[in-house]
């Protein structure tokens, strides 16, 4: 337990009406509050560590809505990943079941992205419709574990082919899209269950930066980042993964090629999730001699994509490639005002959900809706509690569906309120989570989840082609 962070907590109770679990059950020790007290008590030794702790570990949604609304700056992510890190150690949560799942995904899937990739081309062969029923049909699936059999209707679909046969590893903008040198080289970050799931979000993240008069370089075969692991209690292979993610690049100029990290300007994460920790590598690598001071450099280059996109079009504070830029594909699909978009042409509606680690983890609020507000052919409409948590949070629908569902009920009836054709929002777990409801709910049947980067990728195109 990280006593430094723990003592910052000055029990003022502002995180609590901002806590779903709290708000759920009015239980103090279901809050952040009365999570960091025991967290505090057991690191003072007059609680030990035991299976109630862990419960609440595992029933925390990791949202951090807590850090937004915590006064004294506490940062709970920080908490929460060692609370669940000295719980799993313990085993206090362990059955011969639960230890051989979280191997296989953590220990095996999730470090070796050949073989992510392999199992993922088996379960689209799995996915296509009459292979799929034909398997029903004959019986194969009862050979596979129960558990596996009750989560095959929710998984995520395979976005085939993958990023690496979709994006090459440098690509430079088009002359109609932008003219002279780029204005900026940044490196994308496909991620692990981004790359298998929405590769096309991956292709579209590309393509918008190009637009934006980028110069795309995007290594091959990248690792997961590791936040997986440090959500889920194994810090040691999330120390692992960052080591590998940066070990991506070339440090010190020794290998021929386009990834010294030096030439590279930012960083693009397009998930919230994963780059909510990918900014803080520094922290988990600080006590490592061959990695602290690279994982510091790294941790100042991360970006969002829609809060580098919205910088570089100039929404920031300063544009990226300054004196006197000239205007690229992008802006210029985007030059329209808000009000004249909302006065008329607007033909779909779009909404936004943000991804809790982006808004409360990254601080990346308004980028992403002043995005959308500048998109063609749209009109923007707000969506209630956009920042309270759709109940997808990494593995939780998993761990705890019976809240996850709530989460998910609470939020599906403010969509309904927005009444959007488009439902968007940056993050592969959330944009899974809310895919799945709009299938199953009839009412919300038509509405389609999408990426921001999708939407601005496709306006560009739009742009081209009239
Ligand atoms: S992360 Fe979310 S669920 Fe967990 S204590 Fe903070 S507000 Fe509550
Ligand atoms: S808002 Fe911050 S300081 Fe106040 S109780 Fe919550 S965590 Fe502690």
């Amino acid at each position: 337990m990280d006593y430094s962070v723990v003592q910052q907590c000055m029990h003022c109770g502002l995180c609590l009406p901002t806590c779903p679990t709290f708000v759920e059950t009015g239980r103090e020790r279901s809050s952040p509050r009365g999570r960091i007290a025991l967290m505090r008590s057991i690191a003072d030794g007059e609680l030990p560590l035991s299976r109630e702790f862990a419960e609440e570990m595992d029933y925390c949604v990791g949202c951090l809505a807590c850090q937004t609304a915590c006064p004294a700056g506490v940062q709970y992510v920080s908490l929460l990943e060692k609370g669940r890190a000295a719980s799993e150690n313990a085993g206090l949560l362990d059955t011969p079941m639960r230890r051989v799942y979280r191997w296989l995904g953590l220990r095996l899937l999730m470090t070796r992205p050949w073989l992510l990739r392999l199992v993922a081309r088996g379960v689209a062969v799995q996915q296509i419709p009459w292979i799929r029923r034909t398997l029903y049909m004959i019986g194969a699936m009862r050979l596979a574990p129960k558990t596996l059999r009750d989560l095959e209707p929710s998984a995520p679909p395979i976005d085939a082919p993958f990023s690496d046969a979709r994006i090459k590893t440098v690509e430079t903008p088009p002359a109609e899209w932008w003219s002279g040198k780029p204005r900026a080289r940044v490196a994308v970050l496909t991620g692990c269950v981004q790359d298998i799931s929405f590769a096309r979000v991956n292709r579209a993240t590309v393509d918008v930066l190009l637009a934006a008069g980028c110069e795309v370089v995007t290594p091959r075969s990248q690792p997961c980042c590791g936040s997986l692991h440090a959500h889920n209690g194994d810090l040691d292979q999330a120390k692992e993964q960052a080591r590998r993610t940066l070990d991506m690049f070339d440090w010190q100029g020794l290998r021929a090629g386009p990834l010294a990290f030096d030439s590279v300007d930012a960083v693009i994460s397009n998930a919230g999730g994963c780059g909510s920790h990918l900014r803080h590598y520094a922290d988990l690598l600080a006590d490592d001699p061959n990695y602290a001071t690279r994982a510091k450099a790294w941790d100042a280059k991360v970006r969002d994509v829609q809060e580098f996109v919205w910088q570089v079009v100039g929404g920031g504070q300063q544009a990226v490639g300054s004196e006197a830029t000239p205007q690229s594909r992008l802006e210029r699909v985007l030059t329209r005002e808000p009000s004249a978009l909302a006065a008329g042409g607007a033909t779909k509606r779009v909404t936004y959900d943000a991804s809790c680690h982006l808004c409360h983890g990254q601080k990346v609020v308004s980028q992403p809706i002043e995005l959308l507000k500048r998109v063609p052919s749209y009109q923007f409409v707000p969506l209630a509690e956009s920042d309270w948590c759709c109940g997808a949070a990494g593995v939780y629908t998993i761990t705890q569906p019976e809240q996850a569902g709530k989460l998910l009920e609470r939020k599906l009836g403010h969509v309904k309120a927005a009444n959007p054709d488009v439902l968007a929002t940056a993050n592969p777990g959330c944009m899974h989570q809310l895919n799945l409801a709009c299938r199953d709910d009839a009412s919300l049947a038509n509405v389609r989840v999408a990426h921001p980067m999708e939407l601005l990728a496709e306006a560009c195109r739009a742009s081209d082609a009239s």
